[in-house]
């Protein structure tokens, strides 16, 4: 059992005070440009002495057994819980995301369902041969220690997605923060400390030279990231020295298409979301759908009324589901590849210029139409609150024209006849494909990218064995 620990309720000021540092980096508000708080920034001797911390306590941890560790994950799941408010209130102000909706206190959220999950598998030893020859089991142990960089997008859930499934096995885990959400990350992690023991689960906030001295470090077993394919690229790169082991999530460009017999009405609020998800800021959102020529006016017109009825603004307004882009960087991009729609002739349905009232960097919800399936906007992952709508006459053109990137992350099918469905499903390329909804993840449910959306599963029992070690033991 995992010693009792009374779980503390912390409020917004207590939580942000534990991990403030006024000599820090600021870290600002998307929504607003006031400043939320001031990070410590970690340097390369921070990853050394955190991962020989990690090192030296994993074979103590792994050596508790499952299910003491399975307590422990319990536990940690309660103090989230426990927390949850402020938790989530950090999360809005500085990722920007509002508090309703699949957004901050949703995250929070999964980030306790995603440790109880956890803490509820059981990766057991197969028996391979039963039989006059012997036996062979094939056993699980763990790898050691986990380094995790992780995004900006949704830094807690990733995090969590990171470390509970290395802490099940029996792994230690140092975490590396996006510079843009560091404060959401050291905050969920002083919150998952007050049951974990010391050193077990540590963060090193920093830049990308932090993250790169993690994830190059000769004593880290596996490296598991998630963001941008060209930093994956650059992982792989120094991870081969040390033939550490990879799970890379470099997001994607979902395409979803719909089928002739869909409902457009019926399923316009689930498109909307399969796309507008954390706006649009997501790996697994519906970035481009394909629509067949007869369902097209209907689809724009039923999706434009979503859009239109769908409040955008700062995280803390209780009537918000759509919030500001993350960061600058972010917000360019989508403004670039918008204004490449518009000079191409593409027809602007709902939004489409820069939102100039706010402060932060807010981007109205925007469909475009009649655009070719070779534009920027459709060939680019834009990662914002932005939908390009491709019409289709043939269905095989654009079961190609979805998989003629090289990306595969999720992608969906929508339609009446599930059967029918089903059969396009398996023609796509992508790591998951949905039918009538799009991003739904579950912890019991493998989910990983081929092709540049990288490789290894996370979540359910494979997640378990990506942050493993093989033991063949045969009598
Ligand atoms: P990056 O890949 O640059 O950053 C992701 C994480 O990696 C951050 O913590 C970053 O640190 C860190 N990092 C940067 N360089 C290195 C390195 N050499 N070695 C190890 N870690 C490193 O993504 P961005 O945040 O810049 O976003 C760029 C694009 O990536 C977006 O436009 C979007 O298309 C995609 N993206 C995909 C996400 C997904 O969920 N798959 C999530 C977010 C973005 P730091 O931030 O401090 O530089």
């Amino acid at each position: 059992m995992a010693p009792e620990t009374t779980l503390i309720t912390h409020n917004y000021q207590e939580l942000l005070e534990a991990i403030h540092d006024s000599s820090g980096l600021e870290v600002k508000n998307p929504a607003t440009g006031e400043v939320v708080g001031s990070t410590r920034m970690g340097s390369v001797s921070d990853i050394e002495a955190a991962v020989q911390a990690a090192r030296t306590v994993q074979p103590v941890w792994e050596e508790l057994g499952s299910d003491q560790r399975a307590d422990y994950l319990s536990k940690a799941a309660d103090a989230v819980d426990a927390s949850a408010e402020a938790l989530a209130e950090l999360l809005s102000r500085e990722q920007g995301k509002p508090l309703n909706g699949p957004n901050a206190r949703f995250e929070v959220g999964a980030c306790a369902a995603w440790l109880r999950a956890n803490a509820g598998f059981e990766l057991a030893p197969e028996v391979l041969v039963d039989d006059e020859s012997g036996r062979a089991e094939l056993h699980y142990k763990a790898v050691g220690v986990v380094g995790a960089v992780g995004p900006w997008n949704w830094p807690m859930m990733i995090s969590i997605w990171q470390l509970a499934p290395s802490l099940r096995m029996g792994n230690t885990v140092v975490l590396k923060p996006s510079e843009y959400t560091p404060l959401s990350v050291q905050a969920l992690v002083y919150v998952l400390n007050q049951v974990l023991p010391a050193d077990v689960l540590q963060v090193v906030p920093g830049d990308g030279k932090v993250g790169a001295a993690l994830t190059s470090h000769p004593d880290v077993d596996k490296v598991m990231f998630t963001g941008s394919t060209v930093t994956g690229k650059a992982i792989m790169r120094t991870a081969a020295d040390n033939l550490t082991r990879l799970t890379l999530e470099l997001g994607g460009n979902d395409a979803g298409i719909i089928l002739e017999d869909a409902d457009p009405k019926a399923i316009a609020q689930d498109l909307f979301w399969g796309a507008f998800i954390n706006t649009g800021q997501t790996c697994a959102a519906m970035k481009r759908l394909y629509v067949p020529a007869s369902l097209y006016d209907q689809v724009c017109e039923e999706l434009v009324k979503v859009a239109e009825a769908t409040p955008m603004g700062i995280g803390l307004n209780e009537d918000n589901l759509l919030g500001p882009l993350q960061n600058k960087q972010q917000y360019d991009i989508v403004v670039r590849l918008v204004q490449a729609a518009k000079d191409s002739g593409a027809r602007i349905l709902t939004g489409g210029e820069p939102e100039t009232e706010q402060a932060g960097y807010f981007y109205p919800v925007t469909l475009v139409a009649d655009i070719d399936n070779d534009n920027p906007l459709v060939t680019e992952e834009q990662f914002g609150p932005v939908l390009p709508l491709i019409k289709y006459n043939d269905l095989e053109q654009a079961i190609q024209w979805a998989n003629g990137l090289d990306v595969g992350l999720g992608s969906s099918v929508w339609g009446n006849d599930l059967e029918a469905c089903k059969k396009i499903a398996a023609k796509l390329e992508a790591g998951t494909t949905w039918v009538n909804k799009h991003g739904a993840v579950d912890p019991r449910v493998p989910f990983g990218g081929i092709k540049s959306s990288g490789f290894g599963l996370e979540f359910g029992i494979e997640g378990l064995k990506q942050v493993a070690v093989p033991h063949v033991i045969s009598y």
